[in-house]
Order: C-alpha cells, then structure tokens, then sequence
C-alpha cells in the first residue's frame, strides 16, 4: 500500500505558514514505513528539533483507480479514520528554502499516526465533519472538512490522473490551522466528532 498527502487544502493553514493558495492540489507521498498504529508512542526523531502535528482526515481506497471520473469517485473509498502527518518543519524549511523536494520532513518512519478506520457509512456526509486534536488535554487543532479546498472527491480525481489508486492505500486529506511542535512527554489525542481516534506519547 501506499501513503499519499494534501499539503495546503485549508486556507487557514496555507495563511498560517505563508504559503499561497494552490490552484491544484498539493501533493506529497509517505513509504509504508511511515506508519504508526495502535496508540503506539512516537519516538523523536534525531535529525530534527522541531517536530510539528498535523491532524489530517484519512480515507482509504477501496478499488483500483486510474483516470477516475468525478461522477465515480466516491466508489472508490469505503472508510474514513484520523491521523498526524509528523512533520520535520526545520528540515522542511531547509529543503524549501533550496528550492529542494522536501520529502524527507514528511516521509520518516512513524511519520504517518493512523487511527482505526471507520466505514463510510457511519457519517451522513463525509465533507461534513468534525476532528480536532488535543495536545496534553488542551485542544490545539480543530476543523470540519466542509472546509477543504479540493473535497475528497475532487482529491480522488485529481491524484488517479498521475498515480493508479489501489485498494488499501491511504490518503491524508490535509491539515487545518493550528500546526504547532511537540517535545517529549506530550500526549496527542485525535478525536473525528466527540470520539476517540488515536493516541500517542512523544518519547
Ligand atoms: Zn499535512
């Protein structure tokens, strides 16, 4: 399977770390090895000091697609979790600041907390609902996903035109506003409506 993100499909982030708002979606990938589940702790990384979250919507595809038209796309995801895209932000800048892909500040082992994931069927509208994450109990990230730039459909059609979507890959649909870093002995807690998602310790 494979990971595939949004950079900048809300306009309150894009704002927040000075980035113009894309006229296409912004589109990044993250190795299998990134993932973290079952509320298993995060390690720091020692290439970095300065560690942001993202929460983002995750959705996962559900049939092999290739060129998918926007009248079809919502066959092809049939559940719906959260995650954190960890982020390397001094790297990040580095890289940008080179002109240079910043891959490495998003695709590093344990980069990618995935949730369990949830049936499609549960929500009543998928471009209608509420996360947020909480760092240490205080919330710090909240969004709907009424909100994206390019809805989940759309990210659909768009990243099928480039990448064959296979059954079982992920796609992290973007942050809100409200980035910030963590350091070690913070607890994450992400939350889709008034439930419990995932969790994790920075060790
Ligand atoms: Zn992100």
């Amino acid at each position: 399977m494979k990971i595939i993100a949004v950079g900048r499909n809300y306009i309150d982030h894009a704002k927040e770390l000075n980035n113009p708002i894309p006229e296409s979606p912004v589109i990044f990938m993250k190795p299998d090895t990134a993932l973290l589940k079952d509320n298993k702790d995060f390690y720091y990384p020692e290439f970095t000091s300065d560690v942001h979250y993202e929460v983002e919507l995750v959705i996962r595809i559900c049939n092999e697609g290739k060129h998918v038209s926007k009248k079809f796309a919502h066959k092809y995801f049939d559940a719906i979790g959260l995650g954190i895209d960890f982020t390397a932000r001094d790297l990040q800048t580095l890289l940008k600041s080179k002109n240079l892909p910043w891959e490495l500040a998003k695709s590093f082992d344990h980069s990618a907390v995935i949730s369990h994931l949830v049936p499609k069927e549960n929500f009543e509208n998928p471009q209608n609902i509420n996360f947020s994450l909480t760092k240490n109990g205080k919330t710090v990230q909240q969004g709907n996903t009424k909100d994206m730039i390019f809805d989940i459909e759309a990210l659909i059609v768009y990243i099928s035109q480039f990448i064959t979507l296979r059954k079982g890959d992920l796609i992290y649909t973007g942050t809100p506003a409200g980035v910030g870093a963590v350091k070690i002995g913070d607890l994450l807690e992400g939350f889709i409506e008034d439930n419990p998602m995932f969790k994790t310790e920075i060790k």
